[in-house]
């Protein structure tokens, strides 16, 4: 069935909506996303996602061609023309069409793309049985702080884990575990604290991570916001990871090494019913 997506102000069926082969990004990445969950036809910590969004457009020098409001009406439109209940809402804006040129006119006009992927989240079998992962380098640019399209590096490091027969790759910088190729990442001490590494323009700053590491210190779990190495992590008791349409899911093996009895550890069980309560709780729009 044929979706109907949004472009530059207009709801048309996937096979009709066209951006110019000029935008820019598509020709440099030059563009800023978000992916926002939903659950139960609804949108799951909006708020966070567009103070995120502003944030990426500003570091780019990039305006925001829409109001939030309005942006707010497209994805709430989307939902109900794709009769979505579960699933992602996928946000795109590049910076314009432009003849192809590094240094780029002022003025461009920005270009808008929002559609709907239909996805179970709460029920995932991953979340049941959870991931394995390896660790690669992290060859990505100096500022993962943006939410920036250029996504080839983490596309490859899913094909790494692929072709090694896991699931998902960590990314490693001076020995330190940086996050997932499209997560953040999280081990789970034997005393149970839980330690990520702290925010910089190292990772991307998650909306889910902000989330789940309040929800964690509301439980009074001890949350450390710090690097840490593979081995400690090959040595923690249990890890996890976090993003918006995986919410809270499992790790179970590190670089071959099985994390305990290879099953998802009880602090990433908890933590993710505590998110999706929590998220079910607070759908407003
Ligand atoms: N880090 C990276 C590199 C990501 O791509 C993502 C997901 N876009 C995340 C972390 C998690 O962010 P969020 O919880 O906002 O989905």
């Amino acid at each position: 069935m044929s979706r109907i997506v949004y472009v530059n102000g207009e709801y048309l069926p996937e096979e009709e909506a066209k951006v110019s082969i000029f935008d820019r990004g598509f020709l440099f990445a030059d563009g800023v996303y978000e992916v926002t969950s939903v659950l139960d036809g609804r949108l799951v910590d909006f708020e966070g996602h567009t103070h995120r969004l502003e944030r990426s457009l500003r570091e780019l020098d990039m305006t925001n061609p829409m109001h939030m409001g309005d942006l707010l009406e497209v994805h709430r439109e989307l939902i109900k023309r794709n009769d979505l209940q579960e699933g992602g809402i996928y946000l795109q804006i590049s910076r314009g069409v432009a003849d192809r040129d590094f240094v780029y006119p002022a003025g461009l006009k920005p270009t808008v793309v929002l559609f709907t992927t239909a996805m179970n989240l709460s029920d995932s079998p991953k979340a049941k049985t959870g991931l394995r992962i390896i660790a690669i380098d992290d060859l990505r640019w100096g500022r993962r702080d943006i939410k920036t399209v250029q996504l080839l590096y983490p596309s490859m490091g899913k094909m790494m884990a692929k072709a090694a027969g896991v699931d998902d790759a960590w990314m490693l910088e001076d020995g330190f575990v940086t996050e997932g190729t499209s997560n953040n990442a999280y081990i789970v001490t034997h005393d149970g604290r839980i330690v990520t590494r702290q925010l910089g323009h190292e990772i991307l700053s998650g909306i889910t991570r902000n989330a789940v590491l309040r929800f964690a210190r509301e439980a009074q779990m001890v949350v450390e916001e710090r690097p840490f190495t593979v081995d400690e992590a090959r040595g923690s008791a249990e890890a996890f990871v976090t993003s918006a349409t995986t919410f809270v899911t499992p790790v179970v093996e590190i670089e071959g090494t099985v994390l305990g009895d290879g099953k998802p550890g009880p602090v990433a069980r908890r933590l993710r019913e505590i998110y999706i309560e929590e998220a079910r709780k607070s759908l407003a729009v």
